[in-house]
């Protein structure tokens, strides 16, 4: 059997699902094939910032995502205790949310389905198809099946079959973060902040990375950490054994779980976050890459969720309007709205990625973020023009 689309996109993360959305406000016909039966479970933070929060706004999903556990505010523990709020910006939320990802994902790729798109679940994409110019005509799935499409667009994740199927090079290939989860009780309140411990040593070493505690609600925490790939030890670290020692740090009055009981419980997963845009240009001829597959990860603190949500709408408006105006050869409006909205930002954040993975400079950076009168005066510089405490998170 063969279909025939405007767009088949791969992966019903949030990059997909926001790409599948946008493309149909615009009339095109669209088909999202995922590998997963959904709801489906993504290693993650849950945590989503206020960024986050105001494209779900813009989709129309307002109400559905107030559901989720509300925060208000940032807490920094550089071993020292501080607070940030979220920017207060003009239309904007102040406010974030932590959502399990299960609930987010499948609410977002109903919202996909509901506004028209075919939603395709346990199909798995093999690989690209390509015409004799190398050209990516659609997708072919495992077991044989043939979907034809104008433009695929990749949002199949941190591991993007795509991706690797074509072989992609990147001057910025390489920037990541390991970073690994679990979620459990937690004998504390259902507090409104999220967490976060710039505090991470590795045999003496200052990690380039954090630890975090999100609240989920009704007694629940997810507990987690991650550190970039800039670190030359970072193999060595067995990413299990150091979050149980990171929970060993946390307070004893929360009885949490210990790592073992955690991971009988299966809820300890690891993952990859690509991050500073790992594919550039962010497309090829016939293909457009968006979320963690483009590597939108933001270097600086690995928020995803917003970035991913914001590559796939900008990808399912650009990919129509490239197809409605010269053709499935040429993406470069995508590459342009990439660029402004984050170029300059992952440029320094990559700088910045690798200057972190020297243990004398992270450990030297934490010291100066650790005294208050050094931050509010980076705060102050950073956030300048902002209303309140401001730090994009
Ligand atoms: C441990 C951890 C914690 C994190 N915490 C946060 C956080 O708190 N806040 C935040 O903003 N970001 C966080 N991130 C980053 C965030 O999870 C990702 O950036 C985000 O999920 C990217 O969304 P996506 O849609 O690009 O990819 P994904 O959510 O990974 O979706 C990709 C989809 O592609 C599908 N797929 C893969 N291969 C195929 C195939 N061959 N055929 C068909 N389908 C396929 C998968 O099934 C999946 O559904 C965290 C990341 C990690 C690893």
């Amino acid at each position: 059997m063969v279909q025939r689309f405007d767009l088949a996109v791969v992966g019903g993360g949030p990059a997909g699902s926001a790409a599948a959305w946008q493309a149909r406000q615009a009339g095109a016909s669209v088909v999202v094939v995922d590998k997963a039966e959904f709801p489906r479970d993504k290693p993650c933070g849950d945590g989503l910032t206020a960024r986050a929060v105001s494209y779900l706004q813009r989709m129309g999903l307002a109400e559905q995502v107030s559901q989720f556990h509300r925060v208000n505010r940032v807490k920094v523990f550089s071993p020292s205790e501080w607070e940030l709020s979220f920017p207060r910006r003009p239309g904007m939320p102040d406010h974030g949310y932590v959502a399990r990802r299960p609930e987010l994902d499948t609410l977002l790729l109903k919202h996909a389905e509901a506004a028209g798109a075919e939603i395709r679940q346990s199909a798995e994409a093999a690989g690209p198809l390509l015409d004799d110019t190398g050209r990516v005509t659609g997708v072919l799935l495992k077991g044989g099946e043939k979907v034809l499409a104008d433009a695929v667009i990749a949002a199949d994740g941190a591991y993007s079959p795509i991706k690797r199927a074509l072989k992609l090079d990147s001057d910025y290939n390489g920037y990541s973060a390991i970073a690994i989860r679990a979620e459990m009780p937690a004998v504390r309140p259902d507090v409104d902040s999220l967490d976060i411990y710039l505090k991470l040593l590795f045999q003496g070493d200052q990690l380039p990375g954090y630890g975090w505690v999100f609240p989920l609600g009704d007694g629940r925490i997810n507990i987690g950490l991650g550190y970039v790939n800039s670190y030359k030890n970072w193999q060595a670290i067995n990413a299990t054994h150091f979050l149980g020692e990171f929970l060993e740090t946390l307070p004893r009055e929360w009885e949490l779980p210990s790592i073992t009981e955690l991971k009988q419980s299966k809820t300890v997963r690891a993952w990859r976050l690509p991050m500073g845009f790992t594919a550039w240009p962010p497309w090829r001829p016939g293909v457009l890459f968006t979320g963690d597959s483009l590597g939108a990860g933001r270097p600086t603190s690995g928020a995803g969720i917003s970035k991913a949500l914001e590559s796939g709408l900008a990808a399912g408006e650009c990919a129509v309007a490239a197809l409605a105006n010269g053709g499935p050869d040429d993406f470069t409006n995508y590459a342009q709205r990439m660029e402004a909205a984050w170029g300059q930002e992952y440029r320094r954040g990559r700088f910045f990625h690798k200057l972190a993975g020297n243990p004398t400079v992270a450990k030297t950076g934490l010291k100066l973020l650790d005294n208050a009168r050094f931050r509010n005066m980076l705060l102050t510089r950073l956030y300048k023009g902002q209303e309140g405490p401001a730090h994009r998170f």
